[in-house]
Formats: C-alpha cells, structure tokens, sequence
C-alpha cells in the first residue's frame, strides 16, 4: 500500500464533514496523487463531462500509485467509453420512476419502502444505476417528508423503512435523529434499514452520535454496506463495524460483479473473506444493472453463473453472497444461482 502522508495528515485531523466536503473532483488532481500518466485525462475528462468525478481522500489513500488498473481506482475513474451508446443500456434500468410514488420515495416491494434521503454520494461510483436519477426533483423538505410520513401512516402492510440515497450517511446526525424519531412514531413500522457506502469510503462517518442515536432508536437496524474488493477494507471500518455491532446493528454487504475489478474468483473469495474477518456478512453479489455509460463493466450471465459456482466450491456457505438481478416490476430480487 503507498502511502500518503499529506493525505493521512488530512483524515486524521479532520471530521467526516471536512472529508465529504473536500472530495477530489479534478481528474486531472486525482492523476496527479497517484502519480498516474497525463494520457488519461482526456478520456477522463469525457466521462467526467457525463457524471462528475468525486472521490474521497481516504478511499484514494487505499489506491496503489501508479497503477491505472487498481481496482479501486477503477471505480471512480471517468473513462471515455462512458459516452458510447449501447443498446439496452438505458438511463432508468430498474424503472425506479415508475415507483416514485411521494417525492423521495420508493415503494417497489410488499413490505418495505425505500427513501431517498439525500441526493449527494460521498464517492460517485462509474457503475451507479442512479446515476441518472432526478435526485433535484426528489428533495426532501418539511413538506414532502410530512408527504411520506402520510403515506407511512396509511399502509400497515409496510414494516422496513429503508434510507438510501445517493447516500442517506451524508446527511447530518441531526437530520437522521430527526427523521427515526418521526418514524418511531408509526407503530407497524419494525426494522430500519439503511444503504450505504460512506462508512466504506469514509470511515470516520461513524460516529459516537451516530452509534447512539442507533443504539437508542426503537427498531431493529439493518445497515448495509457496500464494498467491491477486498482493498477497500481496513482496520477504520473494522472499528466502525464493531461500535455499530455494540449497538445491535446488523451489518451486510452488497457488491456488485464488475469487468476488471472483482470478476475473477480469487478476488471474489478474497472479498468474502475480508468482509467476514472486519465483521461484515456477504449478502448480495449484484450483476450490472444495465446504465447507460456503464456497459464497459457488464458480465454475461452465465459467466457470472460459472464465477459464482466456483466461489460456491471454495467457500463456506455462510461467506457466501446471493447472485441476483434486479428486474424491474418483479416482486424481489431475482436468484441467478
Ligand atoms: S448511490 Fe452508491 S453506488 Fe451510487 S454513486 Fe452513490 S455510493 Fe456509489
């Protein structure tokens, strides 16, 4: 691993909000701290025009220098390729606007609905299904959360509320005690669930408040993580992990199978094994939604079928994640495995 001293002089000194709010944002700055070849910044540029590129310093502290294919690079570097156009790959891949039914809402399956509690993502991942979404016309002020707590109140058939974003982490802990305390409220509502990768890419994101605003909340809480190598695991989020464990919350993680960033089995096992020995349990194995600008990651299926069952033949079953897809206007996640 390289090391960054100025880097790791910023994250020690500074609190999440300074990390959030000085992401990097200039290819041309990224390239620079991994001392990377200036080659790449016209493609880079071309993504960046698509989907801007922002990255956090302690997620790039973990990139190896000089290495245009680290895996973690991988995922936040913009590429020209992201402008061709390639049939199926469309804007809204799992029809999401079709289930938009409040302004910040989502209500795709029987029991849970999910919101979209903040538009902003602490790292923009190339591969994002939202990277698309209207996250200006999905605002969550007074009037539209009174809207949502409405249409809470009126289903008792919806148990799991689950915050997700972009990334429902980068809002305050003010904010967040706020909403639960709201939702504590509506008696048929059980679980918490929340989506995020911040405590990934920004560790100090887990804060003391944050733990005990958890820890004193009346549901049981869910988080899950999203980490899609084993690098971008380290000994910050173990004790994240840990506090959140102290505080009776579950902690999973989703990935995603990527081309040329996790799609061989080594890394795959690698990734579980790690997940597991910081505390985390492998839950989901995502294939590529079909996003315009993100074909360049995409699997066949059934190369992803063969990856999984020789994952399968070197794992415990328990350190094993589900293979899915999402396809829209089904009534969950649909098992490829
Ligand atoms: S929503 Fe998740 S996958 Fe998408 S850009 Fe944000 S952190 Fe990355």
């Amino acid at each position: 691993m390289n090391s960054f001293p100025n880097l790791l002089s910023i994250q020690e000194e500074h609190s999440w909000q300074y990390l959030l709010s000085h992401t990097i944002d200039d290819p041309q700055e990224l390239l620079k701290h991994l001392d990377l070849p200036s080659s790449l910044l016209e493609g880079a540029k071309q993504g960046n025009a698509l989907f801007s590129l922002k990255v956090p310093l302690p997620f790039v502290e973990k990139m190896e220098k000089g290495n245009p294919d680290d895996p973690l690079l991988r995922q936040v570097l913009p590429l020209a390729v992201e402008n061709s156009e390639v049939e199926g790959f469309i804007t809204d891949p799992l029809a999401e606007m079709a289930a938009n039914h409040s302004d910040g809402l989502i209500h795709k399956y029987k029991g849970r609905v999910l919101l979209i509690l903040s538009g902003a993502c602490a790292v923009n991942c190339r591969y994002c299904f939202r990277r698309h979404f209207p996250y200006q016309e999905n605002r969550l002020g007074s009037e539209q959360w009174q809207k949502i707590l409405d249409y809470l109140n009126a289903d008792s058939s919806i148990n799991e509320v689950i915050f997700s974003g972009g990334d429902p982490l980068a809002t305050s802990d003010a904010r967040l005690q706020k909403m639960i305390s709201d939702l504590e409220q509506i008696p048929h509502l059980q679980r918490l669930r929340i989506h995020t990768r911040l405590p990934v890419v920004i560790p100090q994101r887990i804060t003391d408040e944050f733990v005990s605003l958890l820890n004193n909340c009346r549901f049981d809480t869910v988080m899950v993580l999203h980490a899609n190598h084993a690098k971008e695991l380290d000994s910050s989020i173990q004790d994240a992990v840990s506090r959140l464990k102290a505080a009776h919350v579950t902690i999973l993680n989703q990935a995603v199978l990527l081309k040329g960033i996790n799609d061989n089995v080594s890394s795959l096992k690698a990734l579980s094994e790690s997940l597991f020995s910081h505390g985390i349990l492998p839950y989901y194995l995502f294939t590529l939604d079909p996003v315009k600008g993100a074909a360049h990651f995409d699997i066949p299926d059934q190369m992803a079928i063969q990856l999984h069952s020789e994952l399968q033949s070197q794992l415990p079953g328990y350190l094993l994640p589900k293979l899915a897809r999402e396809i829209p206007g089904k009534p969950s996640k649909t098992l490829l495995f």
